[in-house]
C-alpha cells in the first residue's frame, strides 16, 4: 500500500465529474488499497479518487469512531444515492481537501446507496448518522462537487481565499 498525496482546493481536478469505473482490476483494487491508507494517515473518514487525483467514481469510507469498536473499511465503486429521508441533519462538515475549515452542511439524515463492490457484486445499504453525512459528502465529490459549495458566497471565497494562501505557502516549503 502506497499513501497517495491529496488535492488541495482550488484544483480542477476538484471540480470535475468523474468518470465510472468501467472493470474492477488490479489498478482499482490497488488505488482502493492506497486511498484506505491514505485516509487513515490523514486521518479523515472518507475519501473520494478525484483528492488523490484520480477521476474515477470511487470513494472509501470508515466512520466507526468509538475506540474499542472494530474499524469497517468500506470501498464503493460507482455508487448511487437511490433513496433519501426527507428528514435531514446538520452535521459540522470538514474535508481532507479543505484542512482545518468546517462548516455546518444540512443534508438528508438518511440515504439508501447502491454500490459496486471490489468483487464485483452490487451492494444495497441504508446509512444513518455520521455515516450518512460522510457518504453523501464522498459521492458530492464524484460529481466535483464540495461541502463550501453549500454555503454562502461569501464564506465560501473566505475559505478558497485561505487555501490558496496555504498552497502559496506549501509551494514555498513554509507549511
Ligand atoms: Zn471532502
Amino acid at each position: 500500500m502506497t499513501r497517495r498525496s491529496i488535492l488541495i482546493h482550488p484544483d480542477p481536478r476538484l471540480k470535475t465529474v468523474a468518470d465510472p469505473v468501467a472493470s474492477i482490476d488490479t489498478e482499482v483494487r490497488r488505488l482502493a488499497d492506497d486511498m484506505l491508507e491514505t485516509m487513515y494517515d490523514a486521518p479523515g473518514i472518507g475519501l473520494a479518487a478525484p483528492q488523490v487525483g484520480v477521476l474515477h467514481r470511487m470513494l472509501v469510507m470508515d466512520c466507526v469512531k468509538n475506540e474499542g469498536e472494530a474499524p469497517r473499511p468500506m470501498v464503493l465503486i460507482n455508487p448511487e444515492i437511490i433513496g433519501v429521508s426527507e428528514e435531514m441533519s446538520t452535521y459540522d462538515e470538514g474535508c481532507l481537501s479543505i484542512p482545518d475549515q468546517y462548516a455546518e452542511v444540512d443534508r438528508p439524515a438518511q440515504v439508501k446507496v447502491k454500490w459496486t463492490d471490489l468483487d464485483g457484486k452490487e451492494v444495497q445499504e441504508e446509512f444513518d448518522g455520521l455515516w450518512a453525512t460522510c457518504v453523501q459528502h464522498e459521492i458530492d465529490h464524484l460529481d466535483g462537487k464540495l461541502f463550501i459549495d453549500y454555503l454562502k458566497p461569501l464564506k465560501r471565497q473566505m475559505i478558497t481565499r485561505k487555501m490558496q494562501k496555504l498552497k502559496r505557502d506549501i509551494a514555498r516549503g513554509k507549511a
